[in-house]
């Protein structure tokens, strides 16, 4: 997609702004964001569902955009995917071939092949409405590999299924992505769906992209402070502060002195984009001259919480609003000025109302300018 925009409503409705995105041949792309960003209008602009109000589509060298859906030689699954209620699952599978004219015999030997692949090959006898959702959900999936797609698009395909099932579904969608290896861009708002399937993840906030990267990055070094509040269960907490010379002030609540916030390990390559601690072996060090409002982010399991000040290191303070214990770890929510921060604790030591001090490491440290873009 090159600066591929989208407006409804005349031009008052901004769905898309701008997207320029290469989806890499065979990779398991996955578009997240809130309600309403526009993921959707994103993948039926790549399907042929919806036309660019501005910017260009291309399949390989192709130009598509303008093309019908029935030229793009993709195949689609939505949430409320449908299947024919009188027909039984292998003629709903093998439907797509049957429209083209594929001779019976082909027809049966592919919806084996597919049904196969799916683990539904006993189904294939049943009408729809004898099948579980999950069941269901293969069969459309089977209906749409059937037609050895060049593209793969699925928009939110496991959100009408219970808890247990969306969990075995994720794990299956991926292991057929990897057999078939075919190129897939799936819409979700499901943090955890697209960290554990992605292989790279798009992250749109209204109608623009964030950031594309790969999880781990992405919860690494999320770009903008948008995405550092999007990413992680509780994510990232945002000190807000003013940054003079090395110190970052927090008012009443105190300031710390980071000179250098880059975190200890990482290094930094020619083109001054940085990979994850291991990559390289040379560091080099920046040192960003960044001054005025910024934002301090801290991950809430890189906070640690005292009720005596500690003498050294970094210190923000605050008072406890609440304490959750959760089993695996307590959260610690604290009033930080008038904002509240998170922290995951082993054990919750600290009470309601108490006066506490949080501390982190430097290398836990990330910091936003004004504009919300990661400086260091
Ligand atoms: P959700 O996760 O809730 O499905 P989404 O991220 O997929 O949301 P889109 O469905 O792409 O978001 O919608 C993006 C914006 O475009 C929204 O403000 C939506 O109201 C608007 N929009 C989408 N389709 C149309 C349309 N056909 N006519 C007018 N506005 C539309």
């Amino acid at each position: 997609m090159e600066d591929v925009s989208k407006y409804f409503d005349g031009g008052q409705t901004i769905a898309n702004y701008r997207l320029t995105l290469e989806v890499v041949d065979g990779e398991f792309l996955v578009f997240l964001g809130p309600s309403g960003c526009g993921k959707t209008t994103a993948l039926r602009l790549i399907a042929g569902l919806e036309q660019p109000s501005e910017g260009v589509i291309y399949f390989d060298d192709e130009r598509v955009d303008g093309r019908s859906p029935s030229s793009r030689n993709v195949a689609m699954v939505f949430q409320n995917y449908a299947l024919y209620p009188h027909m039984t699952v292998a003629e709903n599978i093998g439907y797509p071939l049957r429209v083209r004219g594929v001779p019976p015999d082909e027809r049966d030997r592919k919806v084996e092949e597919v049904t196969t692949l799916l683990h539904i090959e006993d189904q294939v006898g049943k009408k729809p409405a004898a099948l579980s959702g999950g069941q269901r959900q293969r069969v459309a999936l089977a209906r749409a590999i059937i037609r050895e797609p060049s593209v793969f698009l699925l928009d939110e395909p496991l959100s009408n299924l219970d808890a247990k099932l969306r969990q075995e579904m994720r794990v299956e969608l991926k292991r057929l992505q990897n057999e078939l290896d075919i190129t897939t861009v799936y819409v979700t708002h499901n943090q955890e769906e697209a960290m554990s399937m992605a292989d790279r993840v798009v992250v749109m906030n209204r109608g623009t992209i964030q950031q594309v990267a790969p999880p781990q990055e992405l919860y690494e070094r999320p770009r903008t402070a948008w995405v550092a509040r999007f990413i992680g269960s509780p994510p990232m907490n945002l000190f807000e502060g003013t940054r003079r010379n090395g110190s970052i002030d927090f008012g009443e609540a105190g300031a710390v002195e980071l000179d250098d916030v880059l975190r200890v390990g990482d290094t930094v390559d020619d083109e001054g984009s940085t990979a994850a601690p291991g990559d390289g072996d040379t560091a080099s060090v920046v040192t960003s001259d960044v001054q005025g409002e910024v934002a301090l982010g801290v991950r809430p399991e890189d906070l640690t919480i005292t009720t005596s000040r500690p003498t050294a290191g970094n210190v923000i303070e605050g008072r406890v609003d609440t304490v959750e214990p959760l089993g695996e770890y307590v959260l610690v929510n604290v009033t930080v000025n008038d904002q509240l921060v998170n922290a995951k604790l082993a054990d919750g030591t600290v009470s309601r109302d108490e006066r506490v001090y949080l501390t982190f490491d430097d290398d836990d440290a990330y910091l936003y300018d004004e504009n919300g873009e990661l400086v260091n």
